[in-house]
Formats: structure tokens, C-alpha cells, sequence
């Protein structure tokens, strides 16, 4: 078993303060969603896990298995097995998806252990048939000129194909048709498992009923505020934020 550690984590932004002391535990085996208003630091916490460089944690710790996080290079932190789905994934022009695919999977492989050509083939084309995508997207430039709901999708092939240990989804189900969001529900799920966890950030519960998560975690005000089952989520959908603020006090 894996685990990821987010302990008393501040984070700010351009001066400003905007986690205020976050503490979460992931655990492989489990999915916890993050869901919360716009604006309360939910993808700040992403990049701080990743190591965005305008994002500076000035106190807490992230420990991976016990390992300083804070200390690794982004690239390292993709090595030792932590993936991103951002909210908003880049174009990069004159490198193809599956290149990009390959170069991620064997950065974690040693020397002599690199995947071979064929097997890297034949899963490719089984995740992409899993998700229900063409399989020319594999061969165009990364993002480049993908819709919307596309590029989500894409970022599920990655997951699918680098198979990291901790993988967190920024709304990966934002402008997402119904089709589509279960597709990547279908993705998602297929991942789940032993050697597997993830933090789904999002402000529907819609992915929820798909993705059916073990903890529900509120975040509001830069700090997270209430953590449930499943049914909290039911209970946003009912109450929205503005309930369960002003029942524990809080500023949205
Ligand atoms: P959420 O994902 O919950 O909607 P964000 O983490 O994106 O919230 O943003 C939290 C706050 O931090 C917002 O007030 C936002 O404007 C600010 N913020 C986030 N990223 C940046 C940035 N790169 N530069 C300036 N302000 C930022
Ligand atoms: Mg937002
Ligand atoms: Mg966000």
C-alpha cells in the first residue's frame, strides 16, 4: 500500500494566501473527490502536489510513502508515481501523444526495462478502444487542436497508459457531454484498485454517480471543511455550499 500525506499545507499564490492549512490522506485502494466553490484553492492544491513553480507552500508537508514531496523536482514527482489531470491541458506542438505516452512510461522504467515497442502498441490501441477514441488521436501533436471534451479524454488515455500510483483529476468532467463523462468515468474506474488512488476535484456531483468515491471531502476557504461518504455529495446537490457554510460558520 501507498500513501499520499498532505499535513497543516499553506500554499500562496502571488503573496496571497490561499491554502490555510490542508490535511488529507490518500491511501491506494481508495478515490476521494474534492469538491468546493470556485475560487477556494482546490486546483492550487494540484499544482502545490505537483510542484508548479508559481505555487509556494510556506508551511506543511507532502509526503509520499514518507518521502519529502516538497523536495522533488517536478519530473521527479511524476517518477515516483504522482500524475496530474490539469483543468486546463496545454497544446504542445512537435511532440505526438504517443510519443509523449511512451517517453512517460519509460521515464519511470529502468535501462534495461524500458517497454518494448509491441507491447506499447497493443496497450495503446486497447485503452483507446477502451475510451472510445480514434486511433489517429495517438499520432496527432499532444492537444493540438483537441476539443474540449477531447483533451479530457486524453488526459484518461495518459492515466491509463503511464499507470501512476496517485493520480488527481482537475475537473476532468468540466465541459463534458453525457457521453463523454462516462467514458472517462469508464477509464477512471477501470484504474481503480490495490495499487491504485485518486483525488477527484470537481464541483458537480454528476461525475459522482459514475465514479463512485470512497471519502467526499468540502473544501472552502482554502482549508477543507467537512469530510463524509458518498451522500455528501447528495447533500450538496441538495443544499449547495451556501448550506453547509453557514451551517459550520464559514465564509465561502
Ligand atoms: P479552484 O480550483 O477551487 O476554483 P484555484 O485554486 O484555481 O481555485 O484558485 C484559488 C485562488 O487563487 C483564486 O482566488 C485564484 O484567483 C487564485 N490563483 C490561483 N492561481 C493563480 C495564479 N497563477 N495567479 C494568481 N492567482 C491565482
Ligand atoms: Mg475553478
Ligand atoms: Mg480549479
Amino acid at each position: 500500500m501507498s500513501v499520499l500525506e498532505i499535513k497543516g499545507l499553506h500554499v500562496s499564490v502571488e503573496g496571497k494566501e490561499i491554502l490555510k492549512g490542508v490535511d488529507l490522506v490518500l491511501k491506494t485502494g481508495e478515490v476521494h473527490a474534492v469538491m468546493g466553490p470556485n475560487g477556494t484553492g482546490k486546483s492550487t492544491l494540484s499544482a502545490a502536489v505537483m510542484g508548479h513553480p508559481s505555487y509556494t507552500v510556506t508551511q506543511g508537508e507532502i509526503l509520499l510513502d514518507g518521502e519529502n514531496v516538497l523536495e522533488m523536482e517536478v519530473d521527479e514527482r511524476a517518477r515516483a508515481g504522482l500524475f496530474l489531470a490539469v483543468q486546463y491541458p496545454s497544446e504542445i506542438a512537435g511532440i505526438t501523444n504517443a510519443e509523449f505516452m511512451r517517453a512517460a512510461i519509460n521515464a519511470r522504467r529502468d535501462d534495461e526495462d524500458k517497454m518494448p515497442v509491441m507491447q506499447f502498441i497493443r496497450k495503446l490501441d486497447e485503452k483507446l478502444a477502451l475510451l472510445d477514441m480514434p486511433e489517429e488521436m495517438a499520432e496527432r501533436y499532444l492537444n493540438e487542436g483537441f476539443s474540449g471534451g477531447e483533451k479530457k479524454r486524453n488526459e484518461i488515455l495518459q492515466l491509463m497508459m503511464i499507470e501512476p500510483t496517485f493520480a488527481i483529476l482537475d475537473e476532468i468532467d468540466s465541459g463534458l457531454d453525457i457521453d463523454a463523462l462516462q467514458v472517462v468515468a469508464k477509464g477512471v474506474n477501470a484504474m481503480r484498485g490495490e495499487g491504485f488512488g485518486a483525488m477527484i476535484i470537481t464541483h458537480y456531483q454528476r461525475l459522482l454517480n459514475y465514479i463512485v468515491p470512497d471519502v467526499v471531502h468540502i473544501m472552502m476557504g482554502g482549508k477543507i471543511a467537512l469530510t463524509g461518504g458518498p451522500e455528501l455529495a447528495q447533500r450538496l446537490e441538495k443544499e449547495g455550499y451556501k448550506g453547509i457554510s453557514e451551517e459550520l460558520g464559514l465564509q465561502i
